[in-house]
């Protein structure tokens, strides 16, 4: 199983300048790519293909001062471009081929060999035209907290965010031994409840989404503001504010996201759950209740962001994740099986003729564990529900 753990870099004046020049000739080298490609293109409507342009690309100067394998990167990088473009196109007679990039804009740096991580310090090797270029073989970085994990470093990429360096290190992570616990949960996610557990042994959880919601809402509004504003400012100073206003956005956004699934688990593992059953979200536009295009927006990503995250704490945990369709598990009632989406009643509650009444979630959380029993042939019943206990995840705040 693969891991990405984000690290703050903190590199010396004399390092960043390192960074900003490889940052420069990934841009070159994806600048050049794009050049013969385009020209390729022109001549004979084709493409080369990522190995012919590696190939092609070998000796080139700027291909030579980064490392072999984040230049690799870069022409890789280029190739998934025109590949999207290629579907894209298809369907959409104005889209336009891959840009080239600025040259103030350094691109971000993939290492894949020639990076190493020893004693929490994170160190880069350069190419051999590199170093007698510049007379320096390596660069070695102070990293702000260092969280250490069990696992083989991969893949380091290095991204400029504004005046922090980041670096994003992705782990090759040895998948635990199952737990052979007795209990399976449900879990339904949504956007007034982010998650919303139902077990076989009766317990269920609610981790509110209204903060994520005010978030959303708070920072739409700020940046919305400054756009407004912005017809009379200089276009570079807005897109950097608005973007800083995004990154901090996302960052509170991830830190509930990151709070309600850890919770989630430590409740599995409380609850001596060894499976557990989350919603197949592909079809979730077709199944939930869309109120405002705001919180549709919130989901198309914090959705994937919720599954991945529960998946690798699960997994880390020795609990199994399984998945099933959510067709109808909204509308159906979790007591006597009936779909009814008449049943589905303002503020969340779900009630239905046989005398069943509770909150939506923890009934659709409910179905998407009676649909897993079933399906899997397994006879439990999921026993009567008590009152659920509500988390309200509000340790982060708009700032
Ligand atoms: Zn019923």
């Amino acid at each position: 199983m693969k891991l990405c753990l984000k690290y703050r870099i903190n590199p010396t004046e004399e390092q960043e300048g390192c960074l900003d020049k490889l940052g420069f000739y990934a841009t070159k080298l994806y600048n050049t790519d794009n050049y013969m490609r385009r020209e390729q293109w022109d001549k004979t409507g084709k493409i080369p293909n990522w190995y012919e342009q590696k190939k092609l690309l070998r000796e080139n100067h700027w291909y030579k001062l980064l490392p072999s394998q984040t230049a690799q990167a870069v022409i890789k990088n280029l190739q998934d471009n025109y590949v999207s473009w290629f579907v894209l196109r298809k369907t959409d007679n104005d889209a336009n081929p891959p840009m080239f990039r600025r040259k103030d804009k350094p691109s971000p740096l993939t290492f894949y060999q020639q990076f190493s991580i020893v004693n929490g310090r994170i160190t880069i090797i350069m190419s051999r035209k590199f170093r007698t270029e510049n007379g320096i073989n390596e660069i070695s970085f102070d990293v702000g907290v260092w969280r250490d994990i069990k696992g083989v470093p991969k893949m380091c990429n290095i991204i400029r965010q504004g005046n922090k360096w980041m670096a994003h290190i992705v782990y090759e992570v040895p998948e635990r031994k199952l737990k052979k616990y007795p209990n399976t949960m449900g879990v339904d996610l949504g956007i007034i409840n982010l998650i919303t557990t139902a077990d076989t042994h009766g317990n269920t959880k609610t981790y509110s989404g209204r903060q994520a919601l005010s978030i959303q809402h708070y920072f739409n509004k700020e940046i919305a503001k400054v756009q407004g504003k912005s017809m009379k400012q200089q276009k570079k100073k807005r897109t950097k504010s608005t973007s800083r206003m995004h990154r901090h956005k996302s960052r509170q956004i991830n830190q509930l996201i990151h709070t309600a699934t850890k919770r989630t688990i430590d409740d599995a593992i409380k609850h001596k759950v060894g499976t557990i059953v989350i919603g197949d979200i592909k079809n979730i536009r077709k199944d939930k209740h869309w109120r405002k295009k705001d919180s549709q927006k919130l989901h198309s990503w914090s959705f994937a962001k919720l599954t991945s995250q529960l998946t690798y704490k699960a997994m880390l945990a020795g609990i199994r994740v399984v998945k099933v369709g959510e067709r109808d598990t909204s509308k159906t009632c979790s007591v006597c099986g009936v779909i009814k989406k008449s049943n589905r009643k303002h503020r969340g509650l779900y009630r239905c003729k046989c005398g069943n009444q509770m909150n939506a979630d923890i009934n659709g959380a409910r179905n998407i564990l009676k649909k897993y029993l079933r399906e899997s042939k397994d006879s439990r019943s999921i026993g009567s529900v008590a009152e659920p206990l509500i988390w309200r995840c509000s340790n982060v705040v708009p700032s």
